[in-house]
Parts: C-alpha cells; sequence; structure tokens
C-alpha cells in the first residue's frame, strides 16, 4: 500500500524532525549568545549534528526496524575520551527530548546509520549546509525515504527560512513535505498552515531567478554567471545554503537551482542525503530535477551518487532550455 500523509512514515518523521529542529535552533542561539563555544569551528554544529542525528535515527528504527538508515555521522569521533565534553553536550540536548538519554544510548541511535542501501531506507543529512549554520544563514534537516532506488517520501526542515516569500523579514522556520505522486506541500514548523507547493510558471527565460550555493567551492559560481548571460538573465543570483534552495524553487521563489560542479573540487561526487529529500520536494511540486548532463539523480548506488555530475533544478518549463545553453 502506498503511503500517504497520514501515514506512521510521515508522522513519525515529523514527530522526530520537529524535536530536531528545536535541539539545532537551541544550539544555535547559544552561539548567537556569542559564548566561546563560536569560536572552535566544529565544537557547536557537531554537537547539533550528533544531537539531530541521534533523536531522528532514534524514533525512525524504533518505529521501523527493519528499515536501514544511510546518515552522515557516526559515532567514532565522539567515542573517544579528548572529545567527552561534547559528548555530555550533545547527550544533555537530547534528554530534553528524551528522558533517561545516556551517553552510550547517545551513541548507539547515532550508529543506528549502517551506511547500507537496501531495498527500502532512509537518507539523513542531520544539518545540511553546516555553514549556513555557523553564519547564522540556512541550512536544513533532511530526510528521505527511498525504495527500490526511488525516493517515495522527502521531508526538509528549514528551522531559520522565512515562511512567505513575500515577507523575507517575516515568521520563521518551515517544513517542506513531498510524497510521490502526491504533491509537495510546506507547513510551518509548529505544522500549521499547510499550503500546496507549485513551481514558477515562467517560460521566459531573461525572466528566471537563479539560486545557487553560498559556498564557491560547492559549485562553479563563475559558469553559472556565464550561463546567465547566456540565457539574457540580468537579474543577481540568489544565493543560499542547504537543501532549502529546493524548496525555493518548489515554492516558485526562484526558477532554477544550479550546482555545477567546481572546477576546484574536479570529481567530486554528491552525497545521497544532500539531494534525496529536496529533490523530490521540487519534482512533486511541478520541477524538473536531473544531472548536468540531463540524467537522472540515482540514489542506488551506496552513500555517493557516483553516476551523477553535478545537479539542475527548474521548473520542467526551462528545463531543456537550460540544459541546451550548458552544452554550449
Ligand atoms: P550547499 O549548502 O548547497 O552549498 O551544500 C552543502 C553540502 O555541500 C554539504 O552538505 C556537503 O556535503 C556538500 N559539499 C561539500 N563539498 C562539496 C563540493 N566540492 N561540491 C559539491 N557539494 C559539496
Ligand atoms: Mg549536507
Amino acid at each position: 500500500m502506498d503511503m500517504d500523509r497520514n501515514s506512521l512514515e510521515v508522522k513519525i518523521a515529523l514527530q522526530a524532525m520537529t524535536m530536531a529542529s528545536t535541539l539545532c535552533e537551541k544550539v544555535r542561539g547559544k552561539l548567537a549568545g556569542g559564548e566561546s563555544i563560536l569560536k572552535s569551528d566544529r565544537t557547536p554544529v557537531t554537537i547539533a549534528d550528533y544531537g539531530s542525528q541521534a533523536i531522528i535515527c532514534k524514533f525512525i528504527k524504533e518505529a521501523f526496524p527493519r528499515d536501514t538508515i544511510v546518515a552522515e555521522e557516526d559515532s567514532r569521533e565522539l567515542r573517544k575520551s579528548i572529545h567527552s565534553k561534547i559528548l555530555e553536550q550533545v547527550t544533555q540536548y537530547v534528554d530534553e527530548f528524551v528522558l533517561g538519554s545516556s551517553l552510550q544510548t547517545v551513541c548507539s541511535w547515532i550508529d543506528f546509520n549502517s551506511q547500507v542501501v537496501t531495498d527500502r531506507f532512509w537518507t539523513l543529512d542531520p544539518i545540511d549546509g553546516t555553514k549556513g549554520f555557523l553564519r547564522g544563514d540556512q541550512y536544513a534537516i533532511a530526510l528521505a525515504l527511498i525504495e527500490n532506488g526511488l525516493t517515495k517520501l522527502g521531508i526538509l526542515a528549514c528551522p531559520n527560512l522565512y515562511v512567505d516569500k513575500d515577507r523575507p523579514h517575516g515568521k520563521r522556520g518551515c517544513f517542506f513535505l513531498a510524497l510521490r505522486g502526491e504533491g509537495a506541500v510546506q507547513m510551518d514548523i509548529d505544522g500549521g498552515d499547510k499550503r500546496s507547493l507549485s513551481v514558477s510558471k515562467v517560460s521566459d527565460p531573461s525572466k528566471a531567478t537563479i539560486i545557487e550555493s553560498v559556498e564557491p567551492d560547492h559549485a562553479d559560481h563563475l559558469f553559472h554567471q556565464r550561463l546567465a548571460q547566456k540565457l539574457n538573465i540580468s537579474k543577481p543570483s540568489l544565493q543560499m545554503d542547504s537543501q532549502a534552495k529546493y524548496g525555493i524553487v518548489a515554492r516558485g521563489e526562484a526558477t532554477i537551482y544550479l550546482r555545477v560542479p567546481s572546477s576546484s573540487e574536479v570529481g567530486y561526487k554528491e552525497k545521497i542525503w544532500d539531494h534525496a529529500a529536496g529533490s523530490i520536494i521540487a519534482e512533486e511540486a511541478g520541477g524538473k530535477v536531473t544531472d548536468v548532463l540531463g540524467h537522472p539523480l540515482d540514489f542506488s548506488c551506496g552513500t555517493k551518487m557516483e553516476k551523477n555530475q553535478g545537479i539542475i533544478v527548474t521548473n520542467g518549463i526551462l528545463h531543456d532550455v537550460v540544459l541546451n545553453a550548458l552544452k554550449m
């Protein structure tokens, strides 16, 4: 039987992601408070990464013990005695949501991550857009369920993203959710104000808005600029961290998300947890997602998308136009 919006998968995933979002915002709040912990580059984010992964893996694995989880983190570093303080902090944060958490249980929940791709598995990025998280910009918690190589469910929690595209300084905190064949919706992070998503109807390429990563190592910004010129796009590109970019295309705020591999990172292979949730959300909102050669994204090779190169997301109408411009 196919999943629907009331299925156990959706319910458990949303519950766990709501807790993880609250945990991440609490950690972020402490950073914004200017504590010296901000000076240490990895530490603060590590706490939020680990806490988010522990909570989500615990709830998913307990509800669906036969499913596997492919996630970004594991507890190897965390278990080292030099990191005992970090593990204590992670455990304290997790304990606010799961009473009675211990150092040991937190590590074991993080390690529900088996890194094994099976017939039915979940893929999780506990904090996508780490650099955005540290800067106080955008980040996402990304979770997708993949069955026989096809993404069936994708959820993005974007705790710091404005809910209304026309009010960028207004209320923040969004969920994007898509089920294969059932469309995509956005909700406030507290579950309210559910609305269906649809991509922009722009058919004149010169009227399109491009979105790309903030980090120049993650995509070739210069190449994107040249492509924009070819398409007669004069509007400057938007830049945003994390898979929130897929949500931005899904809700029609941008028309094209470009991720042409950076020339400084030749041979980089995208990770499945960086694209599975976002891509189904853009597709179910009417968009199209392929790699730079026009090939569909393949999430069945393992943790890396070995068969793909870069990512192109459009409103569908402009997809071939963009792919053709890439070849020129
Ligand atoms: P974004 O916020 O869209 O720039 O993407 C963040 C993600 O980029 C991280 O989760 C990393 O897994 C991924 N990443 C790291 N290095 C690269 C790279 N050289 N090219 C593309 N993506 C990368
Ligand atoms: Mg990521």
